[in-house]
């Protein structure tokens, strides 16, 4: 590993630090001293939380992205993309939750820096841009989300071959529920997800595959492939992470017990490992059974909208994203039902008329647009 590891660790930059993600990125680091080190770290308005991370770690950078005037630490979006473009950082990890991420990525690619993105939202908002970013910066991007990372295991040294991929979802909390039942489910509900401990937004977003639907459009710009080589399906156990099947019918498959611990080191270490002992002892018959179903995409319609917006392509991605953040959003404060969400992201689809992405002025145009809607019909529903 002496070619990753230079002589003092490479550096890297938390985005989003005092996150599920990002607490989980450091768990993984403090086994991981010799090779890394941590240079930026940055929270949202978690002070405290990013006292203590500041105390154990003295990152040459910290900053409070949500912050207010009263910190003494850098405060306002702004800190994301000084974070990330820090000239001792070689590895953005961006564990920010939704489209505050999206310019920490773009200009973290456009220093050359590579992205350890488990922001999927940037990459659903701005695919394209990102990619642009990619090849302007000589960035990469190398996914953390467990089934992008599954698939790049999977097809590394043999990308050019790959033809399909079917990526698992738990199915969340509502697997069985019908569509009357689902309705009217609780936030404590939603919120008891059955294999993954996340932040509340992706959780919400599990259970109503909503965030399914970001990740096969995430899958798309990461892997090239059409929409009709991209296929989900539920798999209550979480073992098997994706399979990936290549041009003569052989499918590779990743599999291992729930942790993000593991797709994080490997982002950072892609296309090498290195050894570690966070990720429990894989035990197929501990593992067993392991089941398979088809997506409810008649129940479970923000799913079917969001994929569908992924062929749409051009602003929709944007706008399905946007158009979700704010429903989560309000669901999380009560404001509306859980059968609201779906139905808001299909209205604000219906209403919109997709252009080209073409730059990020006018992605973020389409997503406040978006988000002005969605929070009308949200006030509708009070
Ligand atoms: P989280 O809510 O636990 O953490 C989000 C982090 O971002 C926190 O540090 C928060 O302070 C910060 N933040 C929130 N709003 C911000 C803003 N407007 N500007 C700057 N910083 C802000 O979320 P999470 O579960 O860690 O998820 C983070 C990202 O990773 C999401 O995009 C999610 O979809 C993705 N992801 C998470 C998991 C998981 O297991 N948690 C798995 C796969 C992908
Ligand atoms: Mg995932």
């Amino acid at each position: 590993m002496n070619e990753m590891s230079g002589a003092r660790g490479r550096g890297i930059a938390i985005l989003g630090s005092t996150g599920s993600i990002g607490r989980s990125t450091l768990d993984v680091l403090r086994r991981q001293r010799e090779h890394f080190r941590v240079v930026a770290l940055t929270g949202g308005r978690n002070a405290h939380e990013l006292d203590a991370q500041i105390a154990e770690w003295s990152p040459a950078f910290a900053g409070l992205a949500g912050g207010n005037g009263g910190s003494r630490l850098p405060v306002g979006a702004r800190v994301l993309v000084d974070a990330a473009t820090h000239p001792d950082v070689e590895i953005v990890v961006n564990a920010v939750v939704g489209a505050a991420g999206l310019d920490a990525t773009i200009a973290a690619l456009r220093a050359g820096k590579r992205v350890a993105l488990a922001n999927k939202e940037s990459l659903v908002m701005a695919g394209e841009l990102v990619a642009e970013a990619v090849r302007e910066g000589g960035g990469e991007v190398v996914p953390v989300d467990s089934e992008h990372s599954a698939v790049l295991q999977c097809v590394t040294g043999q990308r050019e071959t790959l033809c399909r991929l079917i990526l698992t979802a738990s199915g969340g909390p509502f697997r069985e529920w019908d569509a009357d039942r689902l309705r009217r489910a609780t936030v404590a509900e939603a919120l008891a997800h059955p294999t993954w401990r996340m932040g509340p937004k992706i959780t919400v977003d599990s259970a109503t595959l909503a965030n399914k639907a970001l990740e096969v459009i995430e899958a798309h710009f990461l892997f090239g492939l059409s929409y009709d080589a991209l296929e989900a399906v539920v798999h209550p156990q979480s073992i098997v992470h994706a399979f990936a099947e290549f041009c003569d019918g052989s499918v590779i498959a990743q599999v291992g017990f729930p942790s993000m611990e593991l797709p994080i080191l490997y982002a950072l270490t892609h296309p090498h490992r290195l050894p570690d002992a966070g990720v429990r002892r894989f035990d197929p018959v501990a593992a067993s059974p392991l089941t398979f179903e088809l997506v409810r995409r008649d129940v479970f319609r923000a799913f079917h909208a969001g994929v569908e917006a992924g062929r749409a392509g051009g602003t929709a991605p944007a706008v399905f994203n946007a158009a979700n953040e704010e429903a989560v959003a309000a669901f999380l404060d009560g404001r509306i039902t859980f059968g609201r969400i779906s139905e808001i992201i299909e209205a604000v689809l219906d209403g919109h008329d997709t252009r080209p992405a073409s730059d990020v002025a006018t992605v973020r145009d389409a997503d406040r647009q978006a988000r002005q809607q969605a929070r009308t019909l949200v006030a509708q529903a009070c």
